[in-house]
């Protein structure tokens, strides 16, 4: 999650990208206001009020990892988002496992000592 969520590249930051762009070419770019930037509409670029940066395929920004999901990290965050409930599971598993073990060898002590005396 720490990855860059998908924030542009830097070319499309310099005025001398802006000028390369053909007056009839600028319906298939986007302009960010904020970030001032023009990037290409096919790379789905949008704006992240939180961040206050533009992320390629922008999905959501997540507040538990105070970060983007974008292109970059989203595989990453839906991986995680599976795995860490699994290993909640695993851990509340093996928790009980061994509570039921610690029950099961006081009662045998219990029933050893009985039988001495
Ligand atoms: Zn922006
Ligand atoms: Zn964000």
């Amino acid at each position: 999650m720490i990855i860059n969520p998908g924030i542009p590249e830097r070319k499309y930051y310099s005025k001398s990208y802006i000028q390369t762009i053909k007056k009839e070419e600028k319906s298939k770019y986007i302009k960010c206001k904020i970030c001032n930037i023009i990037t290409p509409k096919n790379l789905n670029v949008t704006h992240c009020y939180y961040c206050n940066v533009c992320v390629i395929n922008h999905d959501h920004h997540c507040t538990c990892f105070g970060k983007c999901v974008g292109k970059n990290n989203c595989c990453t965050f839906y991986t995680a988002l599976v795995t860490i409930p699994l290993y909640m599971v695993m851990g509340f598993i093996t928790l009980v496992a061994y509570a039921i073990y610690v029950d099961e060898v006081q009662t045998q002590l219990r029933r050893q000592a009985r039988n001495k005396h």
